[in-house]
């Protein structure tokens, strides 16, 4: 039987006294687009890093295709791969050598025509011989997402994957996810505090608040429960206090 692609249950993150994600669950299925929305601080990236393993939980646990990532995590991280505006490439390094790294760290088998293809792919071909920390803010996204392709992940983590493009590249890489997943049958997890971004590519959204999970529903479905137009005005109602979730918080104490 197929486990689902996220299994997050009573998953928690303190730093010192800040309590970052508290008391999370919540299910991904396999080939799932699921966004993950919040306000500042509201333990999206933090969520991340616990199922990359990047970040020990204080509690709870996490299973990634069906692998308990606390004690077995190296059975899973060939199958998953992340990408995030905030964790930069090594600049030295020519793309080249960082996408070969990578490759190799993946355990790629054909390295050099996958190199191929996925420059072709993300089209960071013309700039394969330069040092990743001279590239603009668009092409090094590019290559981020070079990276997080490199090994055909079933499981890919996206912080925020079209921060700072301009709308002509912002776009381009989402029809890039898009593709991607229907090809694969990824599944597919993206913090994102673009709200036209998250309509056009998740198929369900978890709105975070205070480390929790506030809402929970496909786009449509939360537009139609809150009573509004588009998620833009969705995610105001829920920072400004007006969603029904935070009213359930409130009496859950
Ligand atoms: P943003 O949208 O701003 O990226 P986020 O939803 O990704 O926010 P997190 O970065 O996960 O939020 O932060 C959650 C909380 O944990 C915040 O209160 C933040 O200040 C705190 N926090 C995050 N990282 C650390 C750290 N290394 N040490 C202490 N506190 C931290």
């Amino acid at each position: 039987m197929d486990h689902p692609a996220i299994e997050v249950a009573r998953l928690r993150k303190e730093y010192g006294k800040i309590v970052a994600v508290d008391e999370l669950s919540f299910v991904v299925p396999r080939g799932a687009v699921l966004g993950l929305l919040g306000g500042n601080g509201a333990g999206k990236t933090t969520t991340i890093s616990m199922l990359l393993g990047l970040l020990v939980p204080t509690a709870g646990s996490i299973r990634v295709l069906g692998i308990d990532m606390l004690r077995d995590r190296y059975r899973a991280l060939p199958r998953m791969n992340f990408s995030s505006p905030y964790v930069d490439l090594p600049h030295r390094l020519t793309v080249r050598q960082n996408l070969d790294f990578y490759a190799r760290l993946y355990g790629v088998r054909d390295v050099a025509g996958r190199l191929r293809e996925i420059a072709d792919r993300l089209q960071v071909g013309e700039f394969l011989e330069r040092p990743a920390g001279k590239l603009s803010a668009g092409q090094k996204t590019r290559v981020a997402l070079a990276k997080a392709l490199i090994n055909r992940p079933d499981v890919l983590l996206l912080d925020e994957p079209t921060a700072s493009l301009d709308p002509d590249t912002a776009d381009w890489v989402r029809t890039l996810l898009k593709d991607y997943q229907a090809e694969t049958g990824a599944t597919i997890l993206l913090a994102s505090h673009n709200m036209a971004e998250v309509e056009r590519l998740c198929d369900d959204v978890i709105m975070m608040q205070e480390g929790r999970v506030f809402e929970r529903g496909a786009p449509p479905d939360l537009i139609a429960r809150f009573g509004r137009n588009d998620m833009e005005e969705v995610f105001l109602d829920m920072a400004r206090g007006r969603g029904r979730g935070l009213d359930v918080l409130k009496k859950a104490g």
